[in-house]
């Protein structure tokens, strides 16, 4: 989680408090099933049990103040044949200065697995650099050796059509079974606490004999991946290592955590395009998990946010948000009976958007949960000093944490050990209730038709849409969604539309229609299903009001798939979509037909698919391929401008390459008659900066997943390479995320030490990506001249969000401005565009509306001079006093009347025109083949918003959102929404690959 301020209980208007009260109300529920139970937890150790004397020695001393451990965590019991995390870290977990790599806390988990029966680890795949990810199971022996058949029990209560939704059978399962509790941790690398404290927790749940921990591990299995990002953890060691042998000095941020992304790997569980986010969600549901509880660091000392704050998210069972109340409860008053200073459950991290990893299990019909533990970002021990939101007592923060601290690694996990232990002894305790949970939350996904609905999303046959459908659904398969495709065409009744208030119907226009055909073919995603909520989530559309207590979305506020994937999908209430005539999908890659016939010319028909670049780069040296310039027919089919005309191609090449990028083409026996240029498949340089990579990341990750080839370089580079555009005809510079253009140029302060990136023996896992001896240095005044020339020269750069604002600071897009925000309110909003100029290449493939993903409501507007310079135009005018009326024209006295020129009505995506008078002699009018053109524009306001939050939008709407920028012989492609982002927004990728396919024809 990034570090935030909480906001304090004093700032939350009253709606929020009574919102709040009303889960503090929600709370007593624990209480009341403890009392069933009529256990009560003492936590108190086997005083037989003989401790590890040396081990204990080292936590006591480590621990910087005694209220920062409690009587869980203490003491370590001695084990005579089991060793301690001492035997691999050479120390106790959460040593200062100890932080070992994944592979040496996989080494540990290993030695455990060997020496105890409780213990057994698993391998559940790679990283996209190749490093094991594990999960380790700890329980009763008896426990594991039949967790196989409590699979197939949990298995059956998770989806109860197995049961035919039979209650009775329900209940003989949750009797014979035992609850699944899955604990992932450091997916965040800079915050390093979780693996040493995982370590430790195995081996006190595999050995230690208090009867809290006995019942535990008799009762549920734990499931350990003790390092989620372990790319980043491998990276993150290395620094700090670095760190270590340069005392006294700075040491470099962590430029890259993961292979693509930093912080955002935790916001990947929608669209599944991370190897840890399958890795995690495969491992959590083949063994049908109840719990997921993903470990992080940032405030003091303990925060629970999976209660945080509202809004909640609107799809997960109700169930589900007082499942989080009970436990938090629960844990947090064991916490305050430990006398931990510190922790808390309420805070300002809203529970809306569904991206992060712990919301898998909250999608699954499990249970969620998340620490935030403190953190020093490594081993050391320091000095902390809080801000006062930090510290101040509040009404959730009743023992809240010290204003100065001196906190250790050991510190950190004390708290999550005895946190975690308490949470699994309640959740032990109460294993059948959570249980009945588990199935009653499938039961309800199940029954989503005949409850709050819908009945099914539709993703309607149509060719123009195929291939971004089938991105959308390989996301929904890798959710574990179960797809359907009709055999029969299927007719459903339409809800009424909804009425807008103050819009009256008018008597002319035909009446909406009240059902809707779905062609044969069509895809039908059934909510009958038990992970329906996921795909309700996803493509359901998400409403973030303005008026909403909570003025700080944690993240973005709208995702709607179908609008991001432009996929055509129909949100269906009529449950008789259920009984149309369907049958599974077994295999995606199997959908479009492959087979493109005899040729010997091919078409593929431009629809902005996402992956025609990777066909023309898939085909380089291996087929004649050209882009057709304008719409023809050819054999009665009609193709649009931007379409592929493929010859000299052996067919069995080309149809094995349309199955791999799931396109379809057409044969057609000669060339048609219609302009065509070269598709030349430019050499291509994606240009990063070394202030942050996550948001290129994501790009990258787009170019790789499409093998679209590139040279990666850094503004660095740039500043020293003179000629670029003898060795690249494309610049991707896609958005770093960290604002202005003067830090982009500047880089980090040159004082202090050098802050070198390259693999060393010290640190081999750093600089494998790209490398530097030193990453302060930017782009410099020599970077930006290399650029300017590498444009004039011909070269096309790709812009977005910050970097399309550095290039217009820049001088790089003569005419393009950025549009003053105003009061606009977007977070993370899905807003939709029009297509303003349909003929030019980047728009091929699109017509009408585009959905486009808007971080924060940047918009441009444009020029025919290179000042951003206010002409006067007829909304501007007001006339003087005189005769007549306000609409009537004064008329001066004595003389004929002459008529005044009109004043130009631009519209607020065009350029005002300039008159003569306004053009005679002016240096700074652009000629008009220089002129930027406007591509996409936001729509007009009433059509503006498709998902998520929007306020005072009139900066945004109307306005140039895409646009070519024309500077000597090159171009200049900017963007002031992010095509490219999370793997979110396949319906926009194609306006970057249109650009790059037609480079040296976007003018
Ligand atoms: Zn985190």
């Amino acid at each position: 989680m990034p570090w935030k301020i909480l906001r304090s209980c004093f700032a939350l208007p009253v709606g929020a408090l009574c919102t709040l009260m009303a889960l503090a109300t929600v709370t007593l529920l624990p209480t009341r099933v403890r009392a069933q139970s009529g256990e009560v937890e003492t936590f108190q150790r086997d005083s037989k049990q003989a401790i590890d004397e040396t081990y204990t020695e080292h936590i006591r001393k480590y621990t910087t103040a005694p209220a920062l451990n409690s009587p869980l965590t203490d003491y370590l019991p001695a084990s005579s044949t089991v060793p301690t995390p001492a035997k691999v870290l050479g120390d106790v977990a959460g040593a200062p200065d100890v932080l070992p790599y994944a592979e040496d806390v996989y080494r540990y988990f290993r030695l455990l697995a060997a020496a105890s029966p409780r213990v057994r680890v698993f391998t559940i795949g790679h990283s996209e650099e190749g490093r094991e990810m594990i999960a380790v199971a700890v329980a009763d022996a008896a426990l594991l050796d039949h967790a196989k058949e409590n699979s197939s029990r949990l298995a059956q209560l998770g989806d109860p059509r197995s049961l035919k939704l039979d209650d009775s059978k329900a209940q003989a399962l949750v009797d014979r079974s035992f609850p699944i509790y899955y604990i992932t941790g450091t997916i965040h690398s800079p915050e390093t606490g979780a693996p040493t404290a995982l370590m430790e927790l195995a081996y006190r749940l595999a050995v230690d004999n208090a009867p809290y921990v006995q019942y535990i591990r008799t009762h549920l299995i734990t499931l350990i991946t003790p390092v989620a990002e372990v790319d980043g953890r491998d990276r993150m060691v290395d620094v700090y290592k670095w760190h270590k042998a340069h005392p006294g000095e700075n040491w470099p941020h962590l430029v890259y955590w993961g292979h693509y992304v930093g912080h955002d790997n935790n916001r990947d569980a929608m669209a599944m395009t991370l190897e840890l986010s399958k890795n995690v969600l495969n491992t959590y549901l083949e063994w049908h998990a109840q719990v997921l509880h993903d470990l992080h660091e940032s405030v003091p000392f303990l925060y629970d946010n999976t209660v945080g704050d509202g809004p909640y998210n609107s799809w997960i069972d109700p169930i589900l948000t007082n499942e989080w109340s009970m436990i938090a409860s629960d844990n947090m008053a064991r916490m305050q009976a430990f006398g931990m200073p510190g922790a808390f459950t309420h805070g300002n991290f809203d529970t809306w958007s569904p991206g992060y990893l712990m919301f898998m299990a909250a999608f699954h019909n499990g249970i969620s949960r998340l620490y935030e533990t403190f953190g020093n970002g490594g081993a050391d021990t320091e000095k902390r000093v809080l801000s006062p939101d930090e510290y101040a007592r509040t009404w959730y923060k009743p023992n809240p944490p010290y204003p100065t601290v001196v906190w250790s690694q050991r510190d950190n996990n004390n708290y999550e050990q005895t946190a975690l232990l308490s949470s699994l002894s309640y959740f032990a305790h109460n294993s059948k209730l959570f249980l009945n949970n588990f199935y009653l939350k499938s039961k309800r996904s199940v029954e989503k038709p005949a409850n709050s609905g819908p009945a099914a999303y539709v993703l309607a046959q149509d060719a123009r849409f195929l291939n971004r459908q089938i991105q959308l659904l390989k996301v929904l398969a890798l959710q574990h969604v179960e797809i359907q495709r009709l055999t029969q065409a299927a007719t459903v009744a339409l809800p009424p539309p909804p009425h807008k208030e103050g819009e009256e119907p008018k008597p002319e226009t035909p009446p909406p229609p009240t059902s809707q055909t779905l062609p044969a073919g069509s895809f039908v995603i059934r909510m009958d299903q038990p992970f329906s909520r996921i795909a309700d989530a996803l493509l359901d559309r998400q409403y973030w009001s303005p008026e909403d207590p909570q003025k700080e979305p944690y993240d973005d506020t709208g995702w709607s798939f179908g609008d991001l994937f432009n996929a055509k999908v129909s949100r269906v209430t009529d449950s008789h979509i259920l009984a149309a005539p369907m049958s599974p999908v077994p295999d995606l890659t199997q959908v479009t037909p492959g087979d493109a016939g005899a040729g010997p010319f091919y078409v593929v028909n431009n629809s902005a698919q996402v992956s025609l670049a990777s066909l023309v780069y898939a085909l380089r040296g291996a087929a004649d391929v050209s882009i057709c310039d304008g719409n023809f027919e050819s054999d009665g089919q009609k193709f649009a401008a931007g379409s592929l005309m493929i010859g000299g191609v052996e067919a069995s090449k080309l149809t094995s390459l349309l199955k791999q990028y799931d396109l379809t083409a057409v044969s057609i026996a000669g060339r048609p008659a219609v302009k065509l240029h070269a598709a030349e498949a430019p050499r291509i340089a994606f240009m990063h900066t070394w202030l942050g990579t996550q948001s290129e990341g994501w790009w990258r990750m787009a170019f790789d997943k499409l093998h679209v080839p590139f040279a990666y370089i850094n503004t660095q580079t740039v500043s020293k390479e003179s000629d670029l555009r003898a060795k690249y005809d494309v610049i991707v510079f896609a958005p770093v995320g960290y604002g202005s253009g003067q830090r982009i140029v500047d880089g980090l302060p040159m004082w202090g030490n050098a802050l070198p990136w390259q693999t060393t023996s010290l640190t081999p896992n750093l600089g494998k990506l790209d490398s530097t001896e030193d990453i302060r240095p930017g782009l410099g005044e020599a970077g930006v001249a290399h650029l300017k020339d590498f444009v004039q020269q011909g070269g096309l750069l790709i812009a977005a969000e910050d970097t399309a604002e550095f290039a217009i600071e820049e001088g790089l897009a003569p005419g393009v401005f950025v549009a003053p925000r105003k009061e606009a309110r977007v977070v993370g909003s899905v807003l939709n565009s029009v297509v303003v100029n349909g003929k030019h290449p980047l728009a091929y493939g699109y017509d009408g509306a585009v959905p486009l993903y808007s971080a924060d409501g940047m918009a441009f507007a444009v020029s025919n001079l290179t000042l951003n310079y206010h002409l006067l135009t007829a909304k501007d005018y007001k006339r003087p006093t005189g005769r007549g009326s306000a609409d009537d024209e004064d008329i001066p006295q004595g003389r004929a009347f002459e008529t005044a020129p009109p004043l130009p009505a631009p519209k607020a995506w065009e350029a005002t025109p300039l008159n003569e008078e306004q053009q005679r002699n002016n240096p700074y009018l652009i000629p008009a083949e220089y002129r930027p053109q406007v591509i996409l524009r936001y729509a007009e306001m009433k059509d503006l918003l498709l998902s998520g939050l929007l306020a005072n939008g009139d900066s945004v709407a109307e306005h140039p959102a895409v646009v070519v920028a024309h500077f000597g012989k090159g171009d200049v492609v900017l963007f002031a929404n992010n095509p490219l982002y999370r793997g979110e927004t396949i319906g926009s990728y194609a306006l970057v690959f249109n650009a790059i396919l037609n480079f040296g024809h976007l003018k």
